[in-house]
């Protein structure tokens, strides 16, 4: 127990840490080309947080939160997601006093008590962006964008939006009414799950993935026929702008989220490589989340994605982002007198902008050689001997093993040339 790390958690190495830094760095020059600063918040908040701003009745808060009570008696819970604390952020901090939108994104780690499985784990990474205070459709199908042309950019292609409106609460009553007398009537037919959401949350019996409830919902009203003419011409437009963009999308009316503060749009990226678990991103508009988290009605959109999920796509469609980077120089002792002033140039290249490394282990030339190579190191400089009497160092150049002698004092701007034509 003590050398495995906590189910559905994982370590990421050197060598695969890179390709994640490479994916943030991408992820925040994206963010700013559409106008989306950063937010940081905490990876706990208090529970109350969750059960308001995600909802009493999801599977998030049902039965996938890490609550604890910390020493002070408070209801903590580490974040299963970033929405609710981003507009507690933005009620905490006036922003809505600020240029609207608020336009945040974040990147950071999300905890639920998930069944750990391939592309879903207990402590997972999202990428979201949320933007709070206006109720424009264009802002809906900018975030759709967004994640879209990040994908393509990454070189991810044949993915599908899935699109949705589920209106406001005012027409999602009399569509409510007609989906539970829809479903009452085929009450045998639903999972058990599904006969207690009948009651509590009937627009999630929708997208229960379970064989029996599918067959049901197949043929249950669809939303499109209920939407009042607000919310109709709200949904014309994101779809008009969506093909404006060149982004192709499909109406799937079983695409829901089961609460009264999401409206309107709701959407999922899929990629159908990704086998069981093909959801690598999803949002819509939440017109009344801020007004249930105590502040006054704000409109809002947003999404989250996956990143662990990404990387899995990526994988299967063969896209490598770059890895570990290799030292550009070793300094190699001759002798083991000679470390010293291996360290001493190791400083000296370091401090130059040059990558280097040296041998630790007090390893035979050969053996620092060989190590060099490992390490994909460019140059090799060798330290010690006569050359050293002579202030000057063997440079070794590792791709042909070519090997040259170098004034110290040149040795600098050398490598710095040819690291760098
Ligand atoms: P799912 O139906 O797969 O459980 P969800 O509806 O719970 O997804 P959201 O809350 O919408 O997911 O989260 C947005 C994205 O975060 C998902 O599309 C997915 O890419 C990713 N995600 C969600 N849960 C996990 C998890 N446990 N492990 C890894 N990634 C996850
Ligand atoms: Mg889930």
């Amino acid at each position: 127990m003590l050398t495995t790390a906590p189910r559905g958690t994982h370590d990421i190495l050197p060598g695969e840490v890179e390709k994640w830094q490479h994916l943030e760095t991408m992820i925040r020059f994206h963010c700013r080309l559409f106008g989306y600063g950063e937010i940081r918040l905490p990876l706990f908040e208090h529970t109350e947080l969750f059960q308001r701003g995600v909802g009493e009745t999801t599977d998030i808060v049902e039965k996938e939160m890490y609550t604890f009570t910390d020493r002070g008696g408070r209801s903590l819970t580490l974040r299963p997601e970033a929405t609710a604390s981003t507009v507690r952020a933005y009620l905490e901090h006036n922003l809505n006093g600020a240029p609207q939108p608020a336009k945040l994104y974040y990147i950071g780690p999300m905890f639920r008590y998930d069944r750990p499985q391939a592309g879903r784990y207990r402590q997972f990474s999202q990428f979201g962006v949320e933007a709070i205070g206006s109720a424009d459709p264009t802002v809906d199908a900018e975030v759709i964008l967004l994640a879209l042309d990040l994908y393509a950019k990454l070189g991810l292609s044949d993915l599908t939006v899935q699109l949705n409106s589920i209106g406001c609460p005012k027409c999602r009553r009399q569509y409510r009414d007609t989906l539970v007398k829809y479903l009452s009537q085929q009450q045998n037919e639903l999972c058990d799950s599904c006969l207690g959401r009948l009651e509590r949350n009937p627009l999630r019996v929708l997208d229960c993935k379970e064989d029996a409830c599918r067959r049901v919902t197949k043929n249950a009203p669809e939303f499109s026929g209920f939407l009042c003419a607000e919310c109709r011409e709200h949904f014309e437009l994101v779809k008009g702008c969506l093909e404006r963009a060149g982004a192709r999308y499909e109406l799937n009316s079983n695409l829901v989220r089961g609460l009264d503060y999401y409206t309107k749009t709701v959407f999922e990226i899929t990629w159908s490589g990704l086998g069981a678990q093909t959801a690598l991103c999803g949002g819509g508009r939440y017109d009344g989340l801020v007004e249930e988290c105590g502040g006054p009605p704000t409109p809002g959109v947003g999404f989250a994605m996956g990143l662990e999920r990404l990387f899995l796509a990526l994988d299967q469609a063969g896209i490598e982002l770059p890895g570990k980077e290799a030292p550009d120089v070793f300094v190699a002792a001759l002798t083991r007198e000679d470390n010293a002033t291996a360290f001493e140039l190791l400083t000296w290249l370091r401090r130059a902008g040059i990558s280097a490394e040296k041998d630790y282990l007090s390893r035979s030339l050969r053996a620092q050689l060989k190590h060099a190579n490992r390490l994909g190191a460019s140059f090799t400089v060798i330290v010690g001997g006569e050359e050293a009497v002579r202030n000057t160092v063997s440079l070794r150049n590792m791709a042909d093993g070519s090997q040259e002698e170098i004034r110290l004092d040149d040795l600098i701007s050398v490598l710095t040339e040819r690291l760098h034509c």
